[in-house]
């Protein structure tokens, strides 16, 4: 299990670091303190991209806490780890936790019906300047999203590829990772 966390932990920092490569050479950007994506009522996303989170939540004692309050949270899809306070994580309360999902969005490529490359974002980066002057070349810089997330496959195929409303990926993460290390009778650190 912990081996499984730290593959997808470094799949997602590998997904960061060249998310950030494409914005530099296409020098697109977010603007300071959006994040309208967070806010989107149907992301969904597998549980195997939160294994870090929950394991994180689990060492420091905060997983059943938190697992309770996304049981309280039936009618509210809204991503439970935004937070309006949070400004330094653009509104995420775990950013070094966030899933695979939240890595690639904006920046990262599927191919259309012509194996054309084309970007995966939101209407505020389309409507930069950056984004008309994108050539081809720069394009193929940035992270392809179904590659990444036939690496997390790679890691695990089933949990990978269980497509879930973002809030329930997160609980059956934390309910995998908890059943695991309680049953296993490992020590939590700290
Ligand atoms: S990807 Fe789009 S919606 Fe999300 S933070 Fe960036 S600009 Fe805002
Ligand atoms: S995990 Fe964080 S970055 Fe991802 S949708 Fe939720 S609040 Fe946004």
């Amino acid at each position: 299990m912990i081996t499984k966390i730290r593959r997808v932990q470094k799949l997602l920092d590998e997904a960061a670091t060249h998310a950030q490569r494409f914005q530099k050479a296409s020098q697109m950007g977010c603007p300071s303190g959006c994040s309208l994506c967070c806010l989107k009522k149907d992301i969904f996303a597998s549980p195997l991209e939160f294994f870090p989170l929950a394991y994180h939540l689990y060492q420091n004692n905060k997983a059943d806490t938190f697992y309770d309050e996304l049981e309280q949270r039936t009618g509210n899809t809204i991503c439970a780890l935004f937070s309006t306070m949070n400004i330094s994580g653009w509104g995420c309360s775990q950013y070094e936790f966030r899933g695979l999902i939240c890595r690639l969005f904006g920046y990262s490529t599927t191919s259309d019906k012509n194996s054309q490359k084309r970007l995966v974002t939101c209407k505020t980066l389309k409507g930069g300047s950056e984004f008309q002057k994108l050539s081809s070349t720069t394009l193929l810089k940035a992270p392809s999203f179904p590659d990444y997330y036939m690496k997390l496959a790679s890691i695990d195929w089933q949990l990978a590829n269980e497509s879930l409303p973002i809030n329930q990926a997160i609980k059956r993460a934390i309910e995998i990772v908890s059943s695991y290390f309680d049953y296993s009778g490992s020590k939590r650190a700290g």
